[in-house]
């Protein structure tokens, strides 16, 4: 009689026990087994697949300062400091991050969502921050191209904002002119991070704490979102 012989993997500890369970079922069938442990990845690295790669920009740049805060302080700078956050969180949660813009540079918003045809991107997400002449207006909102599939996925994402800096919930917004969501070509958002016009807003845009807060509630939205495809 040809003798069978199985290979028992396992990966844990917790497996170990139903491993050597499995063995001992083999041996009384009179079968040729031993037990193997294997290493297991952790869920969040695939190991068939490169991991998803993101493009974050950074809104305006170089000679496009964006709107212009009470103390002077230039959307552009903003959009750059949060951006660079948002790379360092999206890369703990290991995605691969490209930037249309590293330093104090310009881009035409079609350059911007062309990169992320470039890179075989999995989304795109732009960051900007608001302005109005009402000094008053508040808050953070999202804005998204109604021919993609991606409202809810706006809505989530304005209210983790919102939520995380306790600012209010603009909502989200469909908007069909913009060519940075138009010309992406894959699933893109812009978030409008809160108002640089408002004085108090400006005070929470350039604190790093609120920055950082900001940049992890993206993160985590667009996490679960990728995690999904
Ligand atoms: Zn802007």
């Amino acid at each position: 009689m040809k003798m069978h012989r199985v290979l028992v993997q396992v990966g844990s500890f917790r497996d170990r026990k139903n491993a050597e369970k499995c063995w001992q079922r083999l041996q009384q069938a009179g079968k040729l087994a031993w037990i193997e442990t294997v290493e297991i990845l952790p869920p969040t690295i695939r190991s068939n697949q490169s991991p998803a790669r993101i493009v974050v920009d950074a809104g305006h740049g170089g000679k496009d300062p964006g709107a212009v805060g009470h103390t002077g302080i230039k959307e552009k700078d903003i959009n750059l400091a949060i951006a660079h956050r948002l790379k360092g969180c999206l890369i703990d949660h290991g995605y691969r991050v490209v930037m249309t813009r590293e330093g104090d540079s310009f881009k035409a918003p079609a350059a911007r969502a062309a990169e992320a045809h470039r890179v075989g991107a999995q989304f795109f997400i732009s960051i900007h921050a608001n302005a109005h002449q009402n000094r008053q207006a508040n808050g953070v909102e999202t804005l998204y191209n109604p021919a993609q599939n991606t409202k809810t996925l706006a809505e989530t994402l304005v209210r983790a904002v919102a939520e995380a800096v306790g600012i209010f919930n603009r909502g989200a917004k469909p908007r069909e002119d913009l060519a940075v969501l138009r010309k992406a070509g894959v699933p893109a958002l812009i978030v409008e991070t809160a108002f640089i016009s408002n004085p108090e807003e400006e005070r929470l845009l350039v604190a790093a704490e609120e920055q950082e807060k900001i940049a992890r509630a993206i993160a985590r939205v667009v996490d679960d979102y990728c995690a999904r495809l």
